[in-house]
């Protein structure tokens, strides 16, 4: 069994997570502060931690610092605003991830097992029926090779979709709007318009048609708003 260290100050939050977690067959050591969720991982090896960012005693940023002076452990940020979310991505996580409360927990769960299958960690157990999990399933992003896979297929991307593609891919069911890709996949975004995010949709759905031809669009259009990956 996988085992997840949590630190969450807010128990009913805490309480939800420790439930969807322990159904999903994970071993969950809950800790309510940063020091006791330090503690807690000096007595015994964690396969992943799951960080809120705003503790009583110091920030889940803090907690990962430290856990990472000794540890190569994954983390899985809990965040309550944007502002922080801009914090987390300073840190340029490599096999990390963030969900932004509010979140569901199934939606948790299915990022666990993702951040471990990614982390290559045999403890990972496999997939149930979680929806969320099925879309990280599908599509596959080889870090090292800075390549996204399609049921086992390597999509052939420029750079701007590639980019476009790992934004979405990053936050299953969220939705980004034109100018939130444009500020994450453009170095300039100034130097392009809405029309360009468009465009670049339109071409990856095309390249994943050609990979699952007949599959119903993994990239949702939600009028008016954006786009996101299909949950
Ligand atoms: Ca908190």
């Amino acid at each position: 069994m996988p085992r997840v260290l949590l630190v969450e100050d807010e128990p009913a939050i805490a309480d939800t997570l420790v439930y969807a977690l322990t159904t999903e067959c994970f071993e969950v050591t809950h800790a309510l502060t940063g020091s006791e969720g330090l503690a807690a991982f000096g007595e015994n090896p964690h396969d992943l931690a799951i960080l809120d960012i705003g503790l009583p005693d110091m920030t889940g940023l803090d907690v990962c610092r430290k856990l990472r002076e000794t540890s190569n452990i994954p983390v899985l940020f809990l965040t309550a605003r944007d502002s922080e979310v801009d914090r987390i991505l300073g840190l340029e996580l490599g096999g990390d991830d963030y969900v932004t409360k509010p979140f569901s927990p199934r939606e948790i769960a299915a990022r666990v097992r993702a951040i471990l299958r990614r982390a290559g960690s045999a403890a990972a157990p496999v997939a149930t029926e979680v929806a969320a999990d099925e879309v990280v399933a599908v599509l596959h992003h080889d870090t090292s090779a800075m390549r996204i896979h399609c049921h086992g297929s390597v999509l052939d991307l420029t750079a701007h979709e590639y980019k476009l593609l790992l934004v979405l891919l990053a936050r299953p069911g969220r939705v980004f709007t034109r100018d939130q890709l444009l500020d994450h996949a453009w170095e300039d975004p100034g130097a392009v318009t809405d029309r360009t995010i468009d465009a670049h949709i339109k071409s990856i759905r095309a390249k994943l048609r050609l990979v699952r031809p007949g599959a119903e669009d993994l990239i949702q259009t939600r009028r008016g708003l954006g786009y996101s990956l299909a949950l």
